[in-house]
Formats: C-alpha cells, sequence, structure tokens
C-alpha cells in the first residue's frame, strides 16, 4: 500500500469507529483548529508574506478572522445543526416521526488554491468536521511556505487518526485522488476540475467545486464615482486582484468611465501612493509563472492603458493598471486574476446585460447604482454564484450566506451552515410503528376502486391540511 492509501485507509478506520460522530469530539477538533490559529497568528502572517508579500491587514481580514469567525459560528451553532429535522406529515403517516437526519459522509478530501492558502483549506474544513467527517486536506505547492506551515501544525493540534494534510503539486494530487473518497471539495480553475471530476468518476464521488470566471461590475444609472471608485480599488486590488470574487473587468456608459479614470487615479494616489511598488499595502503576484502569464496578456491586450502598466519581474510586481478595451481583446478572453481592470463600454443598462448572459455565469456579480430600479434590474436579468450592489468582495464575509458558484463558476456551496449541509449526508427518516393498521390495509390487495380515493384523500393536501 502507497503512502496516500496508507493515510485514507487509516482516516477510514477512525471514522468506522464512530469516533468523530459526538458532538463532543466535533466541538473540540473545532476548538483546537481555533486555538491552532490563535497560538500561531504570527507563523501564518509570516508564511502569508512570504508567499504572497499578503499585508498583515488583509491577511488578518481575509485569513485569519474569517477563519476564526466561521469557527465560532460553526462552535455555537453546531448542536442546532445537528438536531433532526421533523418535516410536515400526512394522514397515512399521521402516527410516524419523520425526520431528515444530517450524517458524516465518511472520509472526505479537500483541495486548495494558494490565493487565500489557508481560508481555502480551513473554512471548509470547518464544515467537513463539523459534520463528523474524517478529512485530508491538500494545500497548493504554490504557497509552497503557507502548505508547509499548515503541514506542520494540524497534526500538532488534530487528532492524527481523523485528519491528515498531504503536500505535493499534480502529480501527488493525481495519486490521492485515485483514492476512494466520500466526498472531494475541489477549489481552483476550471481545468484542472476536470481532472478532479474524471478521477471523482472513477468511484462514484460526489464533487463541490469551487472555480472561477470572470465576475462583472455593471456601473450605472446615478452613482457617487468617488465613493464608487474607492469600493471599487479595493475590491480589485485587495490580495493584487488574486481574488476568486475581484471584479473581473467594469460595464459602463462612455460618459460614467471618463469620470471614473479620473476618480481611479485619485483613489489609486490615496491607497497606495505616488508609487505603488513602495507600498506596504499592494501584495505582490504569487510566482514568477503567474506574474508571465498577466504580463503577457497585458502586453497582447489591443486596449489602452489608462492607469498604471508598470512591472518588474524580480519583484513579482505588476502596478494597479486600468486598461480600456474593446470586447474582443485579450484581457476579456479569460479570468484575469491579477491587478489589471479592463474597462468596456456599452450603450445601455440591456446591452451590459446581454453581454454578461453570453458569457459563461460569473462567481460574483457587481452593480454599482444608486438607483434600486437599476440594482433590482440586474439582479432579475443576470445570473450568478453571489451578488453585491455598490460594493466588492463583502459578501462572502457572511457565514449566514452561501459561497459557491453556478454553472461554470462552479457547484455547491459552502460557509456557515452552507458547509455543513455540503459534508452531510441529508438522510430521510421514516420511524413506523404498528397502529393505524386498518389504514394501512388500504394499500393491500386485493386492490379496489372504493380502497383507491381513500388512500388517495390520506395521502392528499387537503387531509394534511386537516392535521394543522
Ligand atoms: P490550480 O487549479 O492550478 O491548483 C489548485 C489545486 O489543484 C492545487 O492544490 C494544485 O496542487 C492542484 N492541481 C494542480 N494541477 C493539478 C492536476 N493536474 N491534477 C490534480 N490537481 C492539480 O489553481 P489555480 O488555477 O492557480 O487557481 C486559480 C483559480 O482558482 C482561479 O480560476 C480562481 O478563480 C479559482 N479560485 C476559486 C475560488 C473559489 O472559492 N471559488 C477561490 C480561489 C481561487
Amino acid at each position: 500500500m502507497d503512502n496516500m492509501s496508507e493515510i485514507v485507509e487509516r482516516l477510514r478506520m477512525a471514522f468506522r469507529s464512530g469516533i468523530t460522530i459526538p458532538e463532543e469530539f466535533r466541538c473540540l477538533q473545532l476548538s483546537k483548529l481555533r486555538s491552532m490559529i490563535k497560538e500561531n497568528e504570527e507563523d501564518i502572517l509570516n508564511a502569508l508574506h512570504a508567499d504572497l508579500r499578503k499585508p498583515k491587514f488583509e491577511a488578518i481580514l481575509s485569513e485569519i478572522d474569517l477563519v476564526t469567525n466561521e469557527l465560532h459560528y460553526a462552535i455555537n451553532n453546531l448542536h442546532s445543526w445537528m438536531q433532526p429535522e421533523y418535516v410536515t406529515k400526512n394522514l397515512a403517516t399521521k402516527m410516524d416521526d419523520c425526520f431528515v437526519r444530517r450524517e458524516p459522509l465518511g472520509v472526505v478530501l479537500i483541495i486548495g488554491t494558494w490565493n487565500y492558502p489557508l481560508q481555502l483549506l480551513i473554512l471548509p474544513m470547518v464544515g467537513a468536521i463539523a459534520a463528523g467527517n474524517c478529512v485530508v486536506i491538500k494545500p497548493s505547492e504554490v504557497s509552497a511556505t503557507a502548505d508547509r506551515l499548515i503541514a506542520e501544525l494540524i497534526p500538532k493540534y488534530l487528532s492524527e487518526d481523523c485528519y491528515a494534510v498531504v503536500s505535493g503539486g499534480a502529480e501527488e494530487t493525481k495519486a490521492l485522488l485515485q483514492n476512494r473518497f466520500d466526498h472531494i471539495f475541489y477549489t481552483g480553475s476550471q481545468v484542472v476540475a476536470r481532472s478532479v471530476l474524471q478521477a471523482a468518476s472513477v468511484h462514484l464521488t460526489p464533487v463541490t467545486l469551487e472555480l472561477g470566471g470572470k465576475c462583472p461590475c455593471f456601473i450605472y444609472g446615478t452613482v457617487t464615482i468617488e465613493a464608487v471608485a474607492r469600493r471599487l480599488v479595493w475590491a480589485k486590488f485587495f490580495n493584487a486582484g488574486q481574488s476568486c470574487v475581484a471584479p473581473d473587468y467594469v460595464l459602463c456608459s462612455m460618459a460614467t468611465r471618463d469620470a471614473l479614470l479620473l476618480a481611479l487615479c485619485e483613489t489609486l494616489k490615496d491607497f497606495y501612493g505616488n508609487d505603488p511598488q513602495t507600498s506596504p499595502d499592494l501584495c505582490r503576484i504569487v510566482s514568477q509563472r503567474h506574474w508571465t502569464r498577466l504580463t503577457e496578456l497585458l502586453k497582447k491586450s489591443n486596449g489602452t492603458v489608462v492607469v498604471g502598466g508598470e512591472t518588474d519581474h524580480k519583484d513579482k510586481y505588476i502596478a494597479p493598471t486600468v486598461v480600456y478595451v474593446a470586447e474582443d481583446d485579450t484581457l476579456m478572453k479569460e479570468e484575469i486574476f491579477g491587478p489589471i481592470l479592463p474597462i468596456l463600454t456599452v450603450e445601455s443598462l440591456e446591452e451590459a446585460i446581454d453581454f454578461v448572459n453570453h458569457k459563461e455565469k460569473p462567481l460574483a456579480l457587481y452593480i454599482f447604482s444608486n438607483e434600486t430600479s437599476v440594482i433590482n434590474t440586474v439582479l432579475e436579468k443576470t445570473s450568478s454564484g453571489g451578488f453585491c450592489s455598490n460594493d466588492g468582495i463583502i459578501h462572502m464575509t457572511l457565514p449566514g450566506l452561501p459561497f459557491g458558484g453556478v454553472g461554470a463558476s462552479g457547484w455547491g456551496s459552502y460557509h456557515g451552515r452552507w458547509g455543513f449541509e455540503t459534508f452531510s449526508h441529508r438522510r430521510a427518516c421514516m420511524m413506523r410503528g404498528w397502529a393505524l393498521e386498518k389504514l394501512n390495509g388500504l394499500r393491500y390487495p386485493p386492490y379496489g376502486d372504493n380502497k383507491l380515493s381513500w388512500l388517495r384523500w390520506t395521502t392528499s393536501p387537503k387531509a394534511t391540511c386537516l392535521l394543522m
């Protein structure tokens, strides 16, 4: 048996022993995870800085606090999430106990990516532990320092029988995927998602896919352009644009574009100074390979760079950049995932909606407008994983909202209760007794029209209403 199979087998044995089932065990592991974050905050911040030069402020907001808040939320709500959910009965099942029971799936695999190395592994892990599963996590090799730290810390804090970290890149992940899991939770690109799906199909393993795409940002109608610029710049250039929910491009009228450009220039100067490369508040591109992909995209673009455009290979730096583009520009062909913001002009709101609706459904969609009717029109006429008006990114910080894509931007969701649900099986339970055997007799042969009409009545909505 190879090393990975041994790990999965060890976890499977632990799962079969039932150790992860009691609420106390799940709570204890979640509390230990919380301690792990708290006691190692400095090391985590250093690792994120080493991998991405992530500013402490951004790291605390988007990794440390997001994960800690999720842990608090899960610990506080676990008891109620685990309770059976009683369902409405009909006359035929009046004497029965009918409920949905949440059960763990078994041994689950969580594959993370590098842009939020802690958040994208631990947040799904919270749901998986809360639901009572054993968990293998696979950090991204691209954020190597965070990968090493997570691999070192998890066994120190959590039960080694139930939780494991496997490090490595594509080859190791492929080897890991040869094993049978009860659920696979994958965050990353659409290309790799296809090979994850192929591997999962061998064992008919259900999969959650947290993918990306191009998140559009509409600016339409009357707006306070300075406020739009501040919120847009923050959401776009947070983590140097390496966020799956970062606004990918802007759709607006020509007049709005002119006003926006002035406001963007002012805001960028306010946020990052005259030379953003010297600002401690701007992340770097994660690797030379990713830097090359982004700078190639810029080179191939036929658009007009109106802000930024400076790059520095050694420093993995790309300045916050704004480009005026046409619809067929290279920058509009793939997800940017970096600090480059294309702006596309449209004649009308309908044209903008039509443009977005002819593309894959995005992970998030943003609309900036002072007019509620405009916001509601965009909400009603488009589809996306998440929606946020008059801001960007922020919607994903609320554990009450499910986080996930739709169509090509992902399948399934997590955060808060949604993570617990993703990693639970909803078992339909009907606990029947021996009462009302006369009523039961209606379904036994010899069949007859009279029996049938009584039986149909006992399961009808009318009879159900009588019980309420
Ligand atoms: P990636 O897909 O290259 O890597 C992600 C994980 O897959 C890593 O753990 C990696 O080791 C593994 N991997 C890489 N190649 C593999 C292969 N051939 N077979 C099996 N496993 C493999 O990550 P990426 O493309 O750099 O990530 C960026 C993408 O992820 C963007 O599209 C972004 O939008 C998306 N993303 C989505 C979310 C979300 O929550 N929806 C969050 C972050 C990033």
